[in-house]
């Protein structure tokens, strides 16, 4: 489907108690990938506006707090029926900014309410518990809610990525600060929207757009007690350390270099799909995509599946099948990448500089599907974060040389394997240094209730950013101790 792109300049403008607020700091612009054109443009929210903000948030936080889990979760429930309403409007706009195609745009946020449903089912689900420990005094877990958190997000989801963490902080009783990428802002204003009518108390879900000096002033503030962050590893491990220093809980997801296992024995069709399929889609900014294909054994032996996964990927189509990359300066990064692998001695099997912009499209940001073959373990293309549609193909003579070239990038997303052999499938679930594993899954980004998270450089601080390892991090477990009544049987803990 074409993405409807917004004619006119959209004023995207900070959300503050209810109301959309201009901002007063520096002017940015937004330009659609597609065909270059200003979309919208916003003012950064000034450091005063970012404490002004903040505490109206703590003060209407306070009130939040004391609205029982059920309650909440009737606004949950209103939030996701109004998502879905205007699913199709909020994937056009979120492709628009970003690149990506409308199915692409659709699924970004159909994963998002998936986190939502999750979010609503936790009236049912994490129910504490309470244990008689000794005669007449029991123990009991109470879930609360840090207070205000705050969440800075990335380009590449701008839906995704925020409804990783809004609906369950949100539910936990939580005040919810959202400063989304400069990138890709417009998104912001369809959610904030979308949560005023669902009947959401104002002061509970502040956005803030901006850049650095936006997210260090979020930081800052005293009341924020907990902050999410999803971008590069290099900003991540900065926006962790600031956080850190200041005694506030941080966890910040940063970059990726994922790798796929080729055994000969697999299935050659769903190799050649779902390998394609993973470097291809949203044009290979995903921190999920695979970017290294670790080929073990005899090359004859899985020519075919390269020559299918050659067919699928040269096979799509710029601007539908395939969308465009966020700026024209990553464009060229990506284009010199190529070249510097070539340089080093790599030899194409596809050449995404070659791709024709589609029509009527010409001053978008075009770059086709890169196959790169012989690429060198420790090499750019093998290590480096690229994030576009490159996939570098590593020559390896049995799996323990492939895990060892897994083992040894900084990142530790994702890594999957094809193959039709359940033991060597493990062997490679059990070798990856990585916090997700897919077997002929090419993308194993794991469905709710089960978490996100990598380790090692794709992230900083503890637990995974949805699902069940996500809520420590969004409140406090308070343990509660009581005794009504004095006990004749005096024990240790008496
Ligand atoms: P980015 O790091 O440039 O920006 C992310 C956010 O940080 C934005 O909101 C941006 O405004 C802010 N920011 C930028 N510079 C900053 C600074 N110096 N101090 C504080 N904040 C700053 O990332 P991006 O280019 O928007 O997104 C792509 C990256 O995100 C890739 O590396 C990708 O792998 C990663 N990503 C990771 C995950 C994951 O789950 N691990 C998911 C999506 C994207």
């Amino acid at each position: 489907m074409t993405i409807k792109i917004p004619a006119e300049i959209i004023s995207c403008q900070n959300f503050i108690n209810g109301e959309f607020v201009k901002g007063s700091g520096e002017k940015i612009q937004v330009i659609s990938p597609y065909n270059g054109k200003i979309i919208g443009e916003f003012n950064c929210a000034s450091r005063n506006a970012v404490d002004a903000t903040i505490d109206a948030a703590a003060i209407a936080q306070l009130s939040w707090a004391e609205v029982p889990m059920k309650e909440r979760t009737k606004v949950m429930f209103n939030f996701r029926n109004i998502l879905i309403r205007d699913m199709d409007e909020i994937a056009h706009l979120k492709s628009a900014e970003s690149g990506k195609n409308f199915d692409e745009g659709k699924a970004g946020l159909m994963k998002g309410i998936e986190v939502l449903e999750y979010a609503i089912a936790l009236q049912n689900m994490d129910l504490g518990g309470k244990v008689e420990v000794s005669r007449g005094v029991s123990c009991e877990y109470r879930r609360e809610p840090v207070g205000v958190v705050a969440n800075i997000t990335p380009f590449n989801f701008p839906a995704m990525v925020p409804m990783w963490t809004i609906p369950i902080a949100l539910t936990l009783g939580n005040a919810y600060i959202w400063k989304p990428s400069e990138k890709t802002p417009l998104t912001s204003l369809k959610i904030a929207s979308a949560l005023k009518e669902a009947g959401l108390p104002d002061g509970l879900f502040q956005v803030l757009q901006g850049t650095k000096e936006t997210v260090e002033a979020i930081i800052d503030h005293k009341a924020v007690k907990a902050i999410g962050f999803v971008g590069s590893t290099k900003i991540a491990k900065a926006v962790y350390d600031r956080g850190t220093k200041e005694g506030k809980r941080v966890l910040a997801l940063g970059g990726a270099k994922n790798h796929i296992v080729l055994l000969p024995d697999a299935n050659a069709d769903m190799a050649g799909v779902g390998i394609s399929d993973s470097f291809t889609g949203c044009a290979g900014q995903r921190c999920m995509a695979a970017s290294v294909l670790l080929v073990v054994g005899n090359p004859e032996d899985t020519k075919k599946h390269i020559e299918k996964i050659i067919n699928r990927a040269s096979s799509l189509k710029l601007g539908s099948d395939m969308g465009a990359i966020i700026t024209k300066a990553q464009v060229a990064f990506l284009k010199e990448a190529i070249t510097r692998a070539e340089t080093a001695g790599a030899k194409i099997l596809l050449d995404g500089r070659l791709a024709v912009a589609p029509k009527g499209m010409e001053e978008g940001n075009w770059i086709g599907p890169t196959i790169l073959d012989n690429v060198q373990p420790g090499s750019e293309a093998a290590t480096v974060e690229l994030f576009g549609p490159i996939i570098s193909i590593i020559r390896c003579k049995d799996i323990s040389e492939a895990m060892k070239i897994e083992n040894s990038v900084t990142y530790g997303n994702a890594c999957s394997v094809f193959t039709s052999n359940g033991a060597l499938a493990e062997k490679v679930i059990r070798m990856a240094s990585t916090g997700m594993v897919g077997v002929n899954v090419g993308v194993p980004v794991p469905r709710e209730p089960f978490s996100f998270g990598g380790i090692n450089a794709s992230k900083f601080g503890h637990g995974d950013i949805t699902g069940q390892h996500s809520l420590d991090f969004w409140s406090n477990i308070k343990k509660v101790t009581v005794k009504w009544e004095k006990q004749n049987d005096n024990n240790w803990m008496s």
